[in-house]
């Protein structure tokens, strides 16, 4: 700082303005802010210094090439700095995921899921129940050297019952139909149906009304375009599977691998929206209603060239609409926002917010099972409880990284990008 600066440091944790220059050739570089952070008190937990400058491309690259000059310093790696703060115990795992998932957020439900997990609702909890099982523990094991059976017993009954309700806890969360998860990838909607129903007319209705596109690109395949839209705060990727348009026979190779994809996506989709056109003859197109199932919305296009013949396919209303006057546009929207809050419906948010979370709770839930079946057979496999208790706990500590972390840094430290 102060070779950057020709000045000294500041005072800890005092912003101050400066002009910056390159200590190799005394030419100006900036006037910005700087801040000096001693250790511990810092993001990372070691001494570290803050350079706000004006954000410009030359003035950036100025002073990182400076910077760099100087013996000692280079670039950080992509999350070097959360990392290092999580190694210096200032940030357990789950908070690093949070500040990643922020970074990520492109809606407002996402935004709010990864706060309240920065917030430590997961890490709260977690460590609540870890006490709770290292308590258990702590108990069945002082007793395993008494041979007083009432005592034994008494001892037995209290960690069956807290066994008990610490199951049906960790089941209570499980049982998310994974909510918290799909709220963070974001939910996938692919519109399905014969060729020339309107298909793409209807992606781009639908994106350009009300939604806020986040972004849209071709797919990078031909066959998929994927429009990103932020409904209602519901992160959806919004999929036209172009690749379905063809008829199955097709004997171009990478036609056909366009097809098997837009068909997996499809089928792996959270909904479909099944296309029909009131101008068909017939209307309901067969292979189209094949797709018709719980999880679709079937839709009748082109209402303004002739009524929807039918209120409802397979059961399923229809959605009446046309993309090309936009009438019922605003119905269908109104509709997949419905369809797809499942993802912030009106129960405690999900705090299970990636699959590793819920591993570990998959992990610690069958460790307790084995436990209880255990202590069901009598105290003489009291030590074997304990060992699945231990493992139980173990899976709990793995969640904020208390334990056997190191397979995971990796995994959770790849999404970071330079400088966080
Ligand atoms: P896709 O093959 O299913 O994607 O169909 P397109 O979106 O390319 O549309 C096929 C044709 O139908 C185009 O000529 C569109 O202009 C027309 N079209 C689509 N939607 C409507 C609609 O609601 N009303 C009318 N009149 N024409 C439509």
């Amino acid at each position: 700082m102060r070779a950057v600066t020709g000045r000294p440091v500041p005072p800890a944790r005092t912003a101050v303005r400066r002009r910056l220059v390159d200590p190799a050739t005394a030419r100006g570089l900036d006037h910005g802010l700087v801040l000096w952070f001693p250790a511990p008190r810092s993001y990372t937990g070691e001494d570290s210094a803050e350079f706000h400058l004006h954000g410009g491309p030359a003035v950036v690259e100025g002073v990182l090439a400076a910077l760099t000059t100087l013996p000692g310093l280079r670039l950080a790696t992509p999350g070097e700095f959360t990392r290092r703060a999580f190694e210096q115990g200032r940030l357990d795992l789950t908070e690093v995921e949070a500040i990643a998932d922020l970074i990520a957020a492109e809606t407002a439900l996402q935004r709010d899921q990864a706060v309240r997990q920065l917030d430590g609702a997961l890490a709260d909890l977690v460590e609540g129940w870890r006490t709770e099982l290292i308590e258990i523990m702590g108990r069945l094991e002082a007793v395993l050297d008494f041979s007083d059976q009432d005592l034994l017993d008494g001892v037995a009954a209290t960690a069956a019952d807290a066994l008990d309700r610490l199951r049906s806890a960790l089941d209570r969360h499980l049982a998310d139909r994974r909510r918290g998860e799909r709220l963070r990838t974001g939910l996938s909607v692919v519109i399905v149906g014969a060729p020339n129903v309107g298909k793409s007319c209807l992606l781009n209705r639908l994106a350009r009304y009300d939604a806020a596109i986040v972004s849209s690109r071709a797919g990078t395949t031909r066959d998929v375009i994927e429009v990103r839209l932020d409904l209602q705060g519901v992160p959806v990727t919004l999929i036209d599977t172009a690749g379905l348009r063809d008829t199955e026979d097709t004997e171009d190779e990478l036609e056909q691998a366009g097809i098997d994809r837009a068909k997996a996506r499809a089928a792996a989709a959270d909904l479909r929206i099944v296309v029909f056109d009131a101008t068909a003859d017939p209307v309901l197109n067969g292979q189209a209603l094949a797709w018709v199932d719980d999880r679709t919305i079937p839709v009748i296009n082109k209402t303004d060239l002739r009524a929807a013949p039918v209120s409802e396919i397979a059961g399923r209303p229809v959605a009446a609409v046309s993309a090309h006057t936009g009438a019922g546009v605003a119905e269908l929207l109104e509709r997949l926002a419905r369809a797809l809050a499942i993802v912030n419906s009106d129960a405690a948010p999900a705090v299970v917010t990636r699959l590793r979370h819920r591993q570990a709770l998959e992990g610690c839930r069958d460790s307790l099972k084995a436990a209880q079946d255990q202590l069901a057979r009598g105290l003489g496999q009291a030590d074997l409880a304990a060992e699945d208790l231990r493992r139980a706990a173990h899976c709990l500590g793995r969640i904020t990284g208390r334990i056997d972390v190191e397979a995971w840094l990796d995994v959770v430290f790849r999404e970071f990008c330079i400088g966080k």
